[in-house]
């Protein structure tokens, strides 16, 4: 028996045999990078086995793309990868500001570490070679925290930034933003009420590899300022900026 989602994606989703428990498999889509075809072919069938809507990217371009362009619910990503290592992929994919949880794929007694993975902005990892039963288990678990962990509409007094659609409003009025700006003031939205060092915000906005000038921020925080009204972000001398409640004023 085969079913087609309910976004209209054209993946064809083979239902488990005996399965039974009526999962939509529209419902959750998850991206999978890995270069090594049988493993890839196996967590792809075991995957959609368990109602997941599967695609496969076989290397690490390619992942990255597809994960950028596409709304995945979780993606599992290996480490090791021709093009693009998975480290690479996962700490791109947070510079552009998209949060899909990652499980990573990290393999064991590598010279590659685990808690690299953890620091590039993976949400979990799991050593090669690994129990099937434990990937769905903390696949599961990744689903069910990423969606409550970074919510998709950021409210802040009168400042509203709905993630998903990147609209941005104050007061109920829209502003337009350019990408980067949206990707400063949410940064800054989603720490709300702290002071947050320039330094992170060029760290966590500007791409990894930028290696340009602090400045940039500041450019930055002001063409906010005149979008948003003056008093939607305080200076902090010395010490960064911080979103505040009052909005535009
Ligand atoms: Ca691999």
């Amino acid at each position: 028996m085969t079913t087609v989602t309910r976004s209209g994606w054209p993946e064809r989703v083979e239902a488990a045999a005996g399965d039974g428990s009526g999962r939509d498999a529209g419902a959750v889509r998850v991206l999978v990078v890995e270069d090594e075809v049988r493993q890839a072919a196996a967590l792809k069938r075991g995957l959609e086995a368990e109602g997941y809507a599967v695609d496969v990217a076989s290397n690490g371009t390619d992942g990255l793309w597809l994960a950028s362009e596409q709304p995945y619910d979780a993606v599992v990503l290996d480490v090791m990868l021709p093009g693009l290592n998975g480290y690479r992929v996962c700490a791109e994919l947070r510079a552009r500001q998209i949060w899909t949880p990652v499980l990573m794929l990290t393999a064991k007694d590598g010279e590659l570490d685990e808690a690299e993975a953890l620091d590039t902005g993976a949400d979990d990892f799991l050593s090669k070679p690994f129990s099937y039963v434990v990937l769905v288990a903390r696949l599961r678990a990744l689903l069910r925290r990423g969606a409550a962990a970074r919510p998709a509409v950021l409210q802040v007094g009168r400042l509203r930034l709905d993630v998903g659609t990147h609209r941005c409003t104050v007061d109920g009025s829209e502003v337009e933003l350019t990408p980067r700006e949206f990707s400063v003031l949410e940064y800054l939205m989603r720490r709300a009420g702290e002071v947050v060092p320039k330094s992170e915000i060029l760290a966590h906005v500007w791409d990894f590899a930028f290696d340009g000038d602090e400045n940039v921020v500041e450019v930055h925080i002001s063409a906010l300022r005149r979008k948003l009204g003056a008093g939607a972000i305080d200076t902090v001398r010395g010490a960064g900026y911080r979103v505040v409640a009052r909005g535009s004023g």
